[in-house]
């Protein structure tokens, strides 16, 4: 399986609209992150996890082909933003993109994007297949299991795929969760700064606190803000924690 990060910022992106909020950040291209998205690629399967406001450039970038399924963790402005993006894939695939997501997300979808549902789909729009999932899933040669989280109070899902699991914009996990997470070879979990707390994502110390206790072998952060520093942070953390950066691959076994 080969994982490509296609971004790894925060909502507002980093740099934000206007700038680094650390000047010190720009001298390394690491530290700029596009919304989180993540492309999952195996024998049989293209996946891909999110698609928020820069999908278009981050699937050009990462010279993605076909895209066989699509997960969403959310319905947050930078998880679903890019969407409409997919109607190129809907042109290779010729048939509606399947996407897997909770029961909130389906809901936000149909109306955030109305006119690509419904009796009066607008012609020639995206055509998503909107599946709610509760429960384990077999496609092709992936096993998907929802990881259900929270995000602040708002229910959302991280994603095992195999034997790599997936998880942004998480504050708390529950136990029944962590159960599901367990013996994943690579974790991906999202810490949105160092300090100070957030009410609704984990900070780099909380998260490395979570992927130790369930002593995940290889980890690495994601939703970064603009103010923390890819190469400061990664000399703080321990070796299997590392901080991930746009258009890093990584391959499990
Ligand atoms: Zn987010
Ligand atoms: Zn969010």
């Amino acid at each position: 399986m080969k994982v490509t990060f296609l971004g790894t910022g925060t909502s507002m992106g980093v740099p934000v609209a206007g700038g680094f909020k650390r000047e010190d950040l720009a001298h390394d291209p690491r530290n700029e992150r596009m919304r989180c998205s993540v492309w999952v690629q195996t024998n049989q399967s293209s996946l891909v996890i999110d698609a928020g406001p820069e999908f278009r450039i981050q699937s050009i970038r990462a010279d993605i082909k076909h895209i066989d399924y699509v997960l969403i963790t959310h319905e947050h402005m930078d998880h679903i933003g890019g969407l409409d993006d997919l109607r190129m894939y809907n042109y290779v695939l010729k048939k509606d993109i399947p996407v897997y997501t909770t029961d909130s997300a389906v809901k936000s979808i149909e109306k955030r994007f109305e006119y690509m549902f419904g009796e009066n789909k607008y012609p020639g729009s995206t055509s998503l297949d909107l599946n709610i999932i509760n429960s384990p899933i077999n496609l092709n040669d992936l096993k998907i299991t929802p990881l259900p989280v929270y995000h602040g109070d708002l229910k959302i899902f991280g994603f095992r795929v195999n034997d790599f699991s997936y998880l942004t914009d998480v504050k708390t996990i529950p136990e029944s969760t962590k159960e599901l997470i367990r013996g994943s070879k690579v974790v991906v979990l999202s810490a949105l700064r160092w300090s100070p707390d957030h009410p609704t994502h984990l900070t780099i110390p909380e998260s490395v606190e979570i992927i130790n206790e369930l002593e995940i072998p290889s980890a690495y952060l994601i939703h970064m803000n603009s103010y923390v520093d890819h190469q400061e942070s990664n000399e703080k953390l321990p070796p299997h924690i590392r901080l991930a950066y746009d258009m890093q691959t990584i391959e499990i076994d």
